[in-house]
């Protein structure tokens, strides 16, 4: 195996959800001392999901309706035959795109722990790739906003003939032709997350137990046998998971690996191959760190799950869960919150 190899969980399969939190009950108890009801803390959408991270996925999907997002993670089944169509056929390009610059092997884990040490091996591994002006695709990148722990993966990190370092998203579409407004607005949330993460990144500022403390990692559970036999094999000596979250951490922050410079989104029709076009797209901190603040909100359980807004009611003709839609039954009705604040 080369250096460049990024290693598959072939064990238990992994989601954001990991091990579920220990279950909030928000029911009313009895105080029997007392004779007392009393009210229990809410759940938060992120406990009642049982998620200990988010992926930047989940934040773009849900600025496009997030009432939507919220079904979708509900009610899967209820999705339209030709959008996982679209989807599955998305991430086999994506795959095929990948399998272009490294091999994929498949690494059984036994461990939580070992999980993540892949992700974060298949992160060590293309640093030396970047140090050396080289290309990488499908690029694990992590961190923290608003107190919350969100992952993703950057479908490719190349430089520019001038240098830079340019972030290149794509995005297979079954329509030939460019996406609406509001699609692009979508897309170009998530690369600018992409952008802030990997930046905090490679300035250090992923310390290694904020990992563990975010996601409860035991930073000395051993590694398994597999997991240390891969990371020698692309170069690397680790008996236990703080092992490796030491080495990313001095990787990443003793690197020079500068920080992205341009986004971009190249867009192409799934059937046909084509190109359809490509977005730069301008990166402005403290715009995408509110927007994030806001749909993060709905996830801290500061406000309630919100549908799209009157002038956005199109969205819905083309959405499958617009017949079961309680957002979209009380628009009709009338009865929606007085104060709706939707973040543009
Ligand atoms: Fe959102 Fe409209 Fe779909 Fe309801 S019907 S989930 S408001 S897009």
């Amino acid at each position: 195996e080369e250096p460049g190899d990024h290693a598959l969980d072939s064990g238990k399969p992994n989601s954001s959800s990991d091990l579920p939190l220990e279950s909030l009950k928000t029911v009313l108890t009895e105080d029997s001392a007392a004779g007392k009801v009393k009210r229990k803390r809410a759940q938060t959408p992120l406990e009642k999901y049982y998620l200990k991270y988010l992926c930047v996925t989940d934040l773009s999907t849900q600025s496009w309706c997030e009432q939507q997002m919220v079904y979708g993670r509900e009610l899967p089944q209820l999705q339209a035959p030709e959008t996982v169509v679209l989807l599955n056929t998305g991430k086999s390009i994506h795959l095929a795109r990948e399998l272009e610059v490294h091999d994929v092997v498949r690494v059984h884990t036994t461990s939580r722990e070992d999980s993540w040490a892949i992700k974060i091996l298949n992160l060590l591994s293309v640093i030396p790739v970047l140090q050396a002006g080289g290309c990488v695709r499908e690029l694990p990148v992590f961190g923290v906003i608003e107190d919350v722990f969100l992952t993703g993966i950057i479908d490719e990190l190349c430089y520019s003939a001038t240098g830079e370092l340019e972030l290149r998203e794509l995005k297979t579409r079954g329509q030939p032709f460019m996406p609406s407004g509001a699609q692009k607005k979508r897309d170009y949330f998530q690369v600018c997350l992409y952008k802030y993460i990997f930046d905090a990144m490679v300035q250090g500022k992923l310390k290694p137990d904020v990992i563990t403390s975010h996601i409860q990692l035991r930073p000395e559970q051993p590694l398994g046998s597999q997991i240390r036999e891969h990371a020698q094999k692309v170069g690397f000596m680790v008996t236990c998971f703080a092992d490796l979250l030491e080495l990313m951490y001095l990787n990443l922050t003793l690197s020079d690996i500068p920080g992205i410079d341009c986004l971009k989104i190249e867009y192409s029709h799934q059937e046909s191959n084509t190109l359809l076009g490509t977005e730069v797209v301008r990166f402005e901190e403290e715009t995408v760190l509110e927007k994030a603040q806001y749909y993060l909100a709905y996830w801290k359980g500061q406000r309630e799950v919100q549908g799209v807004e009157i002038e956005e009611a199109w969205k819905c003709q083309s959405c499958s869960y617009s017949e079961i839609c309680d957002w979209r039954k009380k628009r009709a009705e009338g009865i929606m919150p007085l104060t709706v604040v939707k973040h543009s």
